[in-house]
């Protein structure tokens, strides 16, 4: 069985702590890998030859830095259908769900190639006197990032590249269920020309997350995974005096009203909801059809879609809608919530509980499941079920539909599907989630803007890429300078222009 390593210094370093995670092929259920799970001084080793290589990295001028970018783009596209069989094999979503995960990482990075000019700071001419005022946006130092298992290429990206580009080395603690894509990642970086020690991987779980938050050298760390998690490492990393940026889970609501094109609603439905087995952060899981007649149509609809899902290992072609999902844990958690779903009388219209596969009776796959008549009482509507199953809440009104997703803690994405621009129009504005979509199930935003939800779903004050990466991974000093020209009047400084 293969033995992954952790990538220090630019080199593959194995684990020294003798404690290992299991690395799955969900489709087969094998185990197919060990990653090793840092402890203490694994960690600070690690920091200090990133501490040593970012003076210099920082140093370098951040169009060369961009450079490193640009190649690396290169890279990621010549190697593309490597990556998108490490991370399939591991993560179980399809290969052109894997291209994708790729695909949106890269073009984080496209992004940060545009540091130069992100970076040029302000300038104000004649403060007063002789005074010229300027801000320049500086490197943290050393940063960090812990990743989920769901896109093990794509969020990498978003924390790396921006941190990278601002003259920071960076720190990833990958999920230790999908490990292998970022340590290709960091190789190719190098390959790029990054320095050495400025992205290293640093695999483990717990111990390595808590050795990052204490560490008294890290400046900031980034987070994406389950809210719980998000809230115990905003805690802890904030009082420890870091900068500390975390994104949660998601319960993402979408609005059908009674206008919508119902065709285009339900085909939509079941991509968001069921696309890569439902673990996506950005997938719809509630539908909420407006007034009962909409709902009939919507279930009418939606069954025979799902029912036509061709669920399979990504091995099975382009043709395969969705894999197993991540871990044997993760479908029992499932299939726990789907039983609860049915036990507290929601009503289960498409089944999936007896799904199996032949040649595959070990795999993780969890069929799709489609419930109707949930109330907002029902633990398959309060938790995140992060599986195949959409749940339907029949509102009666536009007004409780806005109401019902504004009431769930979780605030990450939401859509609704309308031809009335006057309720798309107020829902985008009336809503308090960070990330709407009007006729478009998930509306990710592409990297030149920011990601990020609001509520339990996200902690801290800016979003992920665009420009608010730039402000996360720098901080501002601001020089207000004087000159001789200014001490002219007998010697004494006049701020006259300023009073
Ligand atoms: P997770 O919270 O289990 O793990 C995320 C990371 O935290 C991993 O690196 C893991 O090693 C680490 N971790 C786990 N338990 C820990 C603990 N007790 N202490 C310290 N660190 C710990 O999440 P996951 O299952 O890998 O990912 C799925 C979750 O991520 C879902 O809730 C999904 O909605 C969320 N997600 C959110 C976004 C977003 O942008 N909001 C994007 C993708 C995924």
């Amino acid at each position: 069985m293969q033995e992954l390593t952790h990538y220090i210094n630019g080199a593959h370093v194995k684990g020294q702590s003798g404690r290992f995670a299991d690395v799955f092929n969900p489709a087969t259920g094998e185990v197919q890998a060990k990653a090793p799970l840092a402890n203490v001084e694994e960690l600070a080793l690690a920091v200090s030859i990133a501490a040593d290589a970012q003076k210099g990295w920082a140093a370098t001028n951040p169009q060369r830095r961009a450079r490193v970018l640009m190649k690396f783009v290169d890279l990621l596209n010549r190697d593309m259908d490597k990556l998108a069989e490490a991370l399939s094999r591991e993560h179980g979503k399809t290969i052109p769900d894997a291209k994708g995960d790729v695909q949106r990482g890269l073009e984080v990075v496209e992004y940060c190639i545009g540091a130069p000019q992100m970076l040029k700071g302000e300038f104000t001419d004649g403060a007063g006197p002789g005074i010229d005022m300027y801000s320049m946006r500086q490197p943290l130092g050393v940063s960090a990032g812990i990743t989920p298992f769901n896109f093990p290429a794509m969020i990498p990206m978003w924390m790396f590249a921006p941190a990278i580009a601002c003259g920071n080395a960076f720190i990833l603690k990958p999920s230790e269920r999908a490990p292998s894509v970022p340590l290709m990642l960091a190789e190719l970086l190098e390959e790029a020309g990054l320095p050495k020690g400025i992205l290293q991987v640093v695999n483990g779980d717990k111990e390595a997350v808590d050795a990052i938050l204490d560490h008294p050298v890290i400046q900031s760390v980034g987070f994406v995974g389950s809210t719980p998690i998000a809230e115990y490492i905003y805690g802890r990393g904030c009082s420890n005096g870091k900068r500390v940026q975390c994104f949660g889970g998601a319960k993402n609501h979408m609005i059908i009203m009674p206008d919508a094109d119902m065709d285009q609603a339900a085909d939509a439905l079941v991509g968001a909801g069921y696309g890569a087995a439902g673990e996506r952060c950005m997938a719809i899981s509630v539908a909420v059809p407006v007034g009962d007649e909409t709902a009939d149509r919507l279930i009418e609809k939606l069954v025979p879609r799902i029912e036509k899902l061709k669920v399979g290992p990504y091995t099975a072609g382009d043709d395969v809608d969705y894999g197993p999902v991540v871990t044997a844990a993760a479908k029992e958690k499932i299939l726990g919530l789907v039983n609860a779903g049915v036990e507290q009388g929601a009503e289960l219209v498409v089944d999936g509980r007896d799904f199996a596969l032949q040649g595959y009776e070990d795999g993780f796959f969890v069929g799709p499941h489609l419930f109707d008549k949930v109330t907002p009482d029902m633990d398959i509507y309060k938790q995140e079920i992060f599986g195949p199953v959409l749940s339907t809440v029949r509102a009666q009104s536009y007004e409780e539909a806005l109401k019902l997703a504004m009431d769930h803690e979780m605030g990450n994405g939401t859509a609704i599907f309308t031809r009335d621009g006057d309720t798309a129009r107020d829902f985008a504005s009336r809503i308090n989630i960070g990330m709407v979509g009007i006729n478009v199930p998930i509306p990710v935003p592409l990297a030149y803007h920011t990601f990020g939800g609001w509520k339990k779903s996200a902690f801290g004050d800016l979003n992920q890429h665009g420009p608010d990466a730039f402000k996360f991974y720098t901080r501002t000093k601001t020089v207000t300078a004087r000159w001789p020209s200014g001490l002219k009047e007998g010697g004494e400084f006049h701020f006259k222009a300023m009073d």
